[in-house]
């Protein structure tokens, strides 16, 4: 039986696997299967080198291994090279493995927007606002600017990346939150603008908000900016993007998106307070 997995440590309440069998299914890879693969850091360099011995084939890394994955590859693609870090493994037959990163092309897929001639600002500086700052920049948009509660590391990861460094959050065509905020309820839609040094009359500002948080229900920066007429995308939706990649690299099949969707939506698959992420 070919398997696939996901590691993260906690990885328990992962989406990835209803929305990857779902997708298995689909495609009639009955005998394949996808599990949540819960690996403390201590363990997962070993227990990841392990996994094609066990019939694995490849698997999505997740918080907090993401540079760990890449670390431990024997092969990486220019993307996971370039942002440091890799959310796809793919174990070979003589168990060599390789590393990718499909949250970058996952992104720009889920955004669906000429980015062309867009002032992007990036809310963030851990792993995910680094493949998002560099997906844009590389897709070509048109500012890309990176604004962070501690602004040291903001500096920095602008500079890595040949990016802008935004000292307060300011006006942009398009937001994407790359922050934790959004993971769990705020008390009131107020104090979770405030922590990303947003508030409502700022969110006019923007045309197109992102949130790669997720939970159930819509973040609160989510339901602001619908309220202010902003198109939107939840994180849900970047999810889908960044599995049908992976599930393409593995699988070397065309990844049934609707079918993954619903997976990762339906009532069955949703739990409070989840962490988001793969
Ligand atoms: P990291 O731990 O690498 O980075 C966390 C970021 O959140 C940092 O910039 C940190 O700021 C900021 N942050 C944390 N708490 C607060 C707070 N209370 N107020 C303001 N800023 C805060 O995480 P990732 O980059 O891997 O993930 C970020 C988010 O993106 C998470 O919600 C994650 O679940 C989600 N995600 C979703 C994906 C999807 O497919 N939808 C894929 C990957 C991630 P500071 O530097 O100041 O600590």
């Amino acid at each position: 039986m070919p398997r696939l997995g996901v590691l993260g440590w906690p990885v328990a309440h992962s989406r990835s696997p209803a929305m990857h069998n779902a997708a298995l299914a689909e495609l009639g890879l009955q005998s394949w299967h996808y599990q949540a693969l819960p690996v403390p850091p201590s363990l997962f360099a070993q227990t990841a080198r392990a996994l094609s011995g066990s019939g694995f084939r490849g698997a999505n890394v997740t918080i907090p291994h993401k540079l760990a994955a890449l670390a431990i590859a024997e092969e990486a693609s220019e993307t996971a090279l370039s942002i440091g870090a890799a959310n796809t493994l793919t174990f070979s037959d003589g168990g060599a493995i390789a590393a990718d990163n499909t949250d970058a092309p996952g992104l720009i897929a889920a955004l669906d927007c000429a980015l062309g001639r867009l002032r992007v600002l990036v809310l963030g500086a851990g792993g995910s606002a680094r493949a998002a700052a560099w997906a844009l920049r590389e897709a070509g948009a048109g500012e890309v600017s990176v604004w962070n509660r501690t602004r040291e590391r903001a500096r920095s990861l602008a500079a890595d990346l040949g990016v802008r460094y935004a000292e307060q959050t300011e006006a942009a065509d398009l937001l994407i939150n790359c922050t934790a905020v959004g993971l769990r309820a705020e008390p009131s839609e107020a104090a979770a603008l405030a922590l990303l040094e947003l508030d409502d009359e700022k969110l006019g500002e923007y045309g197109y908000v992102a949130d790669l948080a997720y939970r159930e229900g819509q973040t609160e920066l989510l339901v602001a900016a619908a309220r202010h007429g902003a198109r939107t995308l939840d994180g849900l939706e970047v999810l889908v993007a960044q599995g049908a990649l992976s599930l393409e690299l593995w699988t070397g099949r065309t990844a049934p998106v609707e079918v993954m969707r619903a997976a990762v939506r339906s009532r069955g698959s949703e739990r409070g307070g989840e962490p988001s992420g793969p």
